[in-house]
């Protein structure tokens, strides 16, 4: 019977993880993190995916109870500006696509819309909240969408009948805080001291670490959170790390932490920004900005892009310190061998755009309940869990090159060596079908990623990656049900900005 389980690192995944563990286990499992004074958490301001919601649901945790503790706001989605061309925009929403008479609202627009329009704004709802700055819920706490308001209760990633839709920003940092802080009264020890070295029995596996101050400590599953040093899966076990530095180059970031010139003026979304050799974005946190350039120094110094960085969200503001942080990009062939599990930056990470950081994060915890190990510790089900996680960061990793690759940009050598670049597992041929159909649920990565059809849509859209032409049926079929589909998504979204109070103010009102 597995009774312990140790957690090296208390950043977001250790924490997570260590919450979730009680919240599914209670008693029945002791849990224990151990976290160091002197290595610092990763905190820049992160943005998160909707499918968040379910973690802090499934710990009981109300969003006006824990939002605020974290500077956090909310995120509908991806502003992606400069990508298709200078000066032009477009949105990455959390809202799937209507559905007229089989086919997409897209694939409607495509034969019927305004193309003078920007797509998005046609098809989503979402989008016209992003431009006027609405919070997702009315004062009185009830959400925009019908159907969907209070919590989503005990449930998980496999549950997802509807789009929850919106994510947050956050401090990631304090999130770890205030998640110790809920563990700890529910049972999970906290230890604060160093793990210096980490003792394998006979067959490789872990038996005990050794900490600073207070020396072993055993358990049966030990899980490794300990950032990019990977502390227990790359140095004690040994596991190999595949760099996807190949197919994304970007291996670094400068962050800032910005105030904002107006305080009320709030973004319900994350901008990313096109830059030079990168790219630069914008988090809105209650009470500031996270800003960051994230690059790769193959094309550009630390200290230019810090230049650049600066000069896009902060001239005049050479005081805020810069926080440069060097990025390890890519997963471990195995993120759990033996008794040692990798979660968080530890397992993987394929840069922040998309923000999937968390959501892997998740994503690994769940799977690990559902492959919790017993006295056998079965192999099948260990490969089971490796297989899931390496297919969610695969999966990424290709909607991830898509951006590079569709982006109508060749102005710099970085923009230049992204359309030369190598594509990897079969993207290259759902973009050359991208280019003659909108893909479908067949014609994405086929396993699960977090990334559904509609996403891989609205980026290709987006970025200007435009089928030659719409589908031959659509001429052939009355488009009066798809006419007035657009007429309501139009009609939905006046409204909406009618009766919402802006971000700032919703979130004001639970700052309180
Ligand atoms: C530039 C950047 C931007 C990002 N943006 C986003 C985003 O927008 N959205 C998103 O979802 N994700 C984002 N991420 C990822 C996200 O921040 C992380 O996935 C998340 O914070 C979890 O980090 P972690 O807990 O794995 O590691 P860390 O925060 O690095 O925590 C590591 C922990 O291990 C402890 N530790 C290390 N060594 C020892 C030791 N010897 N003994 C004891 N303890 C030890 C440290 O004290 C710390 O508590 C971003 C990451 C980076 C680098």
């Amino acid at each position: 019977m597995i009774r312990s389980v140790a957690i090296v690192g208390g950043g977001t995944a250790g924490w997570m993880t260590a919450t979730y563990l009680k919240a599914a286990f209670g008693d029945r499992i002791d849990v224990t993190v151990v976290e160091s004074a002197q290595v610092s958490r990763i905190g820049v301001g992160e943005a998160t995916f909707s499918t968040v919601r379910h973690f802090f649901d499934y710990l009981g945790l109300d969003e006006a109870e824990w939002l605020p503790k974290c500077a956090g706001g909310y995120k509908l989605g991806i502003r992606f500006e400069n990508w298709s061309a200078p000066g032009e925009y477009f949105y990455h929403p959390f809202e799937r696509l209507r559905v007229v008479d089989g086919f997409s609202l897209a694939d409607w627009w495509l034969e019927h819309g305004d193309r003078s329009q920007p797509f998005d704004r046609q098809c989503f709802v979402t989008t016209a909240l992003c431009e006027a700055k609405r919070a997702p819920r009315m004062l009185d706490g009830s959400l925009f969408a019908a159907g969907l308001d209070g919590s989503l209760g005990r449930s998980t990633l496999a549950e997802q009948r509807a789009q929850f839709p919106y994510a947050y920003h956050f401090d990631a940092d304090r999130v770890a805080g205030f998640l110790a802080e809920y563990g700890v009264a529910r049972g999970v020890r906290h230890v604060v001291d160093d793990v210096e070295h980490v003792a394998q029995d006979e067959r490789g596996w872990i038996s005990h670490i050794v900490t600073k101050e207070r020396g072993e400590l055993t358990a049966d599953l030990f899980v490794d959170c300990t950032g990019f040093r990977g502390l227990l899966i790359n140095q004690t076990m040994g596991a190999e790390f595949m760099s996807f530095q190949d197919v994304l180059p970007n291996n670094r970031a400068v962050a800032l932490r910005v105030p904002r010139d107006e305080a009320t003026d709030m973004n319900p979304y994350t901008t990313a920004y096109a830059a030079g050799a990168g790219w630069i974005w914008t988090i809105p946190l209650f009470g500031r900005n996270g800003n960051g350039y994230v690059y790769s120094d193959q094309f550009i110094s630390p200290e230019d892009a810090e230049r650049e960085l600066r000069a896009h969200v902060a001239p005049g503001r050479d005081d805020l310190p810069a926080n440069h942080i060097r990025m390890r990009i890519g997963r471990n062939r195995d993120a759990w061998i033996g008794n040692c599990v990798a979660i968080g930056l530890s397992g993987a990470f394929v840069e922040p755009l998309e923000s999937t950081g968390i959501f892997f994060i998740q994503y690994a915890i769940e799977q690990l309940v559902k492959y919790f190990p017993d006295e056998r510790w079965d192999e099948t089900q260990r490969r089971e869990w490796n297989t899931r996680m390496a297919n969610a960061v695969d999966g990424v990793k290709e909607f991830l090159v898509l951006h590079y690759k569709s982006a109508r940009r060749e102005d710099t050598p970085y923009w230049k060596e992204a359309k030369v670049r190598q594509m990897p597992g079969s993207l290259a041929a759902r973009l050359d079908l991208a280019r003659s159909q909108l893909l479908d649920e067949e014609t994405i990565y086929p396993n699960y990623h977090g990334f559904e059809t509609y996403s891989w849509n609205t980026m290709n859209l987006g970025l200007g990656n435009v089928p030659a032409h719409p589908r031959p049926a659509l001429r052939h079929m009355d488009p009066t049900q798809a006419l007035a589909e657009f007429a309501q998504v139009k009609a939905d979204a006046d409204a909406m900005v009618a009766a919402l109070p802006s971000c700032y103010d919703y979130l004001a009102s639970i700052n309180d």
